[in-house]
């Protein structure tokens, strides 16, 4: 579905247009979804606060402009970015929330109080909420009657047992400072898995383990529409090996690396954080295309990346399987589950236990916003590509709120 959304030519109507927003700390991403989300206008102000703040905005023509904004805030470019896209006259926001903690557990309008609970959970995700909460702030004072939804990254992961969120500490840690997993990429999941539903060939209850794998990566067993557990967790750097996150690491690390090198706590959350994953094992690069690259020129470091990234994602399907009643098959989405083909493969070279027959051809074609299946007709599990579409989740559970 993704890339085949026709860009709005000059003059195009648009029926009642939702506007998707994800604000981050020095970025907004935006996209104006049509009523079917057939058609879209999309674009992104970055380096906010910075003298090289910009935006850039595919524009009427599907032409790509950039606009320079020097200095400009949040707010100066949310007026700028309502500008370019007036004349369509959006009739709601949706904004991408990373945390909803234990409070939410699907979308809400924007109230007094859902503002403040975004800004209170800064405390679980402090470079993200307080950016979101800006963004909402900013759309309220240049449009105080837009309605305005809030959509989790957490909430599609609400349904979660308590055997899968609860760690096994304290239970007052839990009960009183509200440490348990969450689980994240919540609109992907759910768009992939729900999509899968109608693609695969029987309707009963589905048990998919959907896979998104990008610069961030995160992988959830979805029963019948409903997530059963999930590799994220307290934080999105729980789990598999990321572009630069690590992912699992034994928890006395921390105090290990405070020991050994004197590291304090911020060093070792900045090494977890932004030197891990397959940029720390490689040396090279956080992207999986230069690591793929540097590994087919023969770099061993690249190699190990690679082998290491397909291991654990193999394991964590192997272990997220013991949640669902049964297993239909898998869901590969992100920037590399969607396009590479090889990834797919080694991480299915790591499942020999699974009775899955792919198709290998098959594989190879499905890139590139391609959506399909390449599994053989006699393999036990059903193997699907489809590529993601965080918006158009966002601005179909912001119409479901507002009962539009
Ligand atoms: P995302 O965060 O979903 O945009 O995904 C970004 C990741 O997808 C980066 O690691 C990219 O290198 C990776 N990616 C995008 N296209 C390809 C490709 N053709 N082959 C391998 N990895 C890719």
């Amino acid at each position: 579905m993704q890339g085949m959304h026709k860009i709005l030519s000059k003059g195009t109507a648009m029926q009642n247009p939702i506007l998707v927003l994800n604000c981050g700390s020095s970025s907004i991403k935006y996209a104006l979804l049509s009523n079917d989300s057939s058609e879209r206008v999309a674009g992104l102000a970055e380096n906010l606060g910075l003298d090289t703040a910009r935006i850039k905005h595919t524009d009427l023509n599907g032409e790509k402009v950039e606009i320079s904004l020097a200095g400009a805030n949040h707010q100066w470019a949310l007026q700028k970015i309502l500008g370019l896209l007036a004349a369509y006259k959006p009739v709601a926001v949706g904004h991408r929330v990373v945390h909803g903690g234990r409070e939410f557990s699907h979308a809400e309008k924007v109230n007094d109080h859902v503002l403040a609970e975004v800004k209170r959970l800064k405390v679980l995700a402090p470079l993200h909420n307080p950016a979101h909460a800006l963004g909402i702030e900013a759309v309220e004072k240049i449009y105080p009657d837009l309605p305005q939804v809030v959509v989790f990254d957490t909430a599609f992961h609400q349904t979660m047992p308590a055997k899968a969120y609860r760690y096994a500490i304290p239970k007052d840690l839990y009960n009183e400072h509200y440490i348990r997993r969450y689980g994240f990429h919540g609109s992907s999941h759910a768009y992939v898995s729900h999509r899968a539903d109608s693609l695969a060939p029987h309707h009963q209850a589905n048990g998919w383990i959907t896979v998104h794998l990008g610069n961030g990566c995160s992988l959830t067993a979805v029963y019948d529409g409903k997530s059963l557990d999930t590799s994220m967790g307290l934080t999105p750097l729980e789990g598999v090996v990321m572009g630069t996150r690590s992912g699992d690491v034994d928890p006395s690390l921390h105090i290990h690396l405070h020991r050994i090198l004197g590291y304090s706590l911020d060093q070792i959350d900045t090494i977890l954080n932004k030197q891990s994953g397959l940029l720390g094992i490689s040396g090279i690069s956080s992207d999986m295309r230069t690591v793929e690259q540097a590994a087919n020129e023969g770099n061993e470091d690249a190699k190990l990346a690679i082998e290491i990234f397909c291991y654990k994602a193999a394991r964590y399907i192997a272990s997220l399987s013991c949640a669902l009643p049964t297993f239909t098959g898998l869901v590969f989405t992100g920037g590399i589950g969607e396009n590479s083909a090889s990834i797919r493969q080694k991480i299915l070279q790591n499942l020999p236990h699974f009775g899955i027959k792919a198709n290998l051809d098959k594989n190879a074609e499905l890139s590139r916003g391609v959506e399909g299946s390449f599994h053989q007709a006699d393999s036990l599990l059903q193997l699907w590509v489809i590529p993601t579409d965080e918006e158009y989740q966002i601005a179909k559970e912001t119409k479901e709120v507002l009962g539009l």
